[in-house]
């Protein structure tokens, strides 16, 4: 079996005391994070990897139309968002003819502190790449390499030797150009467990010279399934093992369900970002309603989807996840870095604040409204009490 599939199932039987605890006295820790939406620009991607739901996927394949973008950032702003995560449920940000725009927006819009997003990196070009590093409030780029050879990558991604040639140039540009990024760079790696350790190809000698310069690309070795998308019979002939999350504990809602909720590229909000590429937990669309509406306790969908997994009712996309985090878990960063934490029913009050100052404009409604059109007050730092 992985070790690192092991790993996890050692972690996750040592959480299961603290959860059955936590959940026994009734303390929930919903973190206290409330400046972050996840808007995904474009659900396309280029490249096809084996083990991604992306070809699989059914949701529709689209970027999303500035206007659009220009209002959702507008509505978060008004209910105290500041930050922007920008990397598609499955899909790639370049693939958005228009994503300079959108960067540009950001920006220069003076409620937006920073924003991030993964790339697979080969598909903007040279003028491109160098422009990311004129951004300021780009505060995080993260590349995602597929594969450490030419063979590999073709095999992982189904894509061509061009394409990875374009992967090759573009870290070399940033490496020439690592001093001048105002961003804090990751790149990670993805490939098959039996890649050698050695640099053998301009890829992996590229890397090591990234590591010289500080920045460790890190690899992962767990594959999911995506709820059943991705199947071993898609990675045949590769040393690559898919695994369901059967081995991770599930017991309460869990804490993505409060933080990381996404406008998808159709305009669709999604209860979450990371594995459900269908939006099997659509809480709503800004087609038909405003954000606060949606980000609101007076959504049904909304909370029926914590409720029920508060019951211990978990959707497909979630039964086989493995990012899930029990609310009566806190994770060992989370007690480290300090983090706060929140009921149900205080989160409840803080959507409930949040939403109600906000403007109901529709995001159809509206679309070039002056950047300095005036907001409601952010309730971001807005200190709430608990409803008795
Ligand atoms: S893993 Fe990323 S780059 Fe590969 S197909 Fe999926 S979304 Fe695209
Ligand atoms: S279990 Fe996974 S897909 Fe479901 S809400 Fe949590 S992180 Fe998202």
């Amino acid at each position: 079996m992985n070790p690192s599939v092991i790993a996890k199932a050692a972690k996750s039987a040592l959480s299961r005391v603290e959860i059955n605890f936590n959940r026994l006295i009734g303390r929930e820790l919903v973190p206290l994070e409330t400046t972050i939406l996840n808007i995904e620009t474009s659900s396309l991607c280029n490249l096809e990897c084996v083990f991604c739901a992306y070809v699989k996927k059914q949701s529709p394949k689209v970027s999303m139309k500035d206007a659009f973008f220009n209002d959702c950032v507008r509505q978060a702003v008004g209910l105290g968002f500041t930050q922007f995560e920008l990397t598609p449920c499955t899909g790639d940000v370049f693939m958005d003819r228009h994503i300079f725009n959108k960067f540009e927006f950001l920006d220069q819009h003076p409620e937006v502190e920073a924003f991030r997003f993964f790339t697979n990196f080969t598909i903007p070009n040279r003028s491109k790449v160098e422009r990311l590093l004129t951004l300021k409030k780009l505060k995080n780029l993260t590349v995602s390499i597929y594969g450490h050879d030419l063979t590999s990558f073709i095999a992982i991604t189904k894509s061509t030797e061009t394409v990875y040639n374009r992967l090759i140039g573009n870290l070399k540009t940033l490496l020439e150009n690592l001093d001048r990024k105002n961003f804090n760079l990751d790149i990670g790696i993805r490939t098959t467990n039996d890649a050698p350790r050695k640099p053998v190809s301009e890829l992996m000698e590229l890397l090591e010279r990234f590591r010289e310069r500080g920045i460790r690309p890190r690899r992962a070795h767990v594959y999911n399934n995506w709820g059943g998308y991705v199947t071993q019979a898609d990675v045949a002939g590769l040393a690559i093992d898919v695994t369901g999350a059967e081995t991770v504990y599930k017991r309460g809602a869990c804490a993505h369900l409060f933080t990381t909720y996404q406008i998808m590229a159709t305009g669709i909000v999604n209860g979450c970002a990371c594995r459900d590429v269908d939006a099997s937990l659509r809480i709503g669309d800004l087609n038909d309603a405003p954000l606060h509406e949606v980000l609101s306790p007076d959504n049904p969908a909304y909370m029926a989807l914590i409720e029920e997994q508060q019951r211990g009712d978990f959707r497909p996309a979630c039964k086989s996840c493995d990012y899930y985090k029990s609310i009566y878990h806190m994770r060992t960063s989370r007690r480290k870095d300090g983090s706060e934490f929140q009921s149900i029913e205080e989160f409840k009050d803080r959507l409930r604040i949040a939403g109600h100052p906000a403007s109901d404009n529709l995001i159809k409604e509206i679309t070039d409204t002056p950047l300095n059109k005036p907001q409601p007050a952010s309730i971001a730092k807005t200190t709430v009490t608990p409803a008795k």
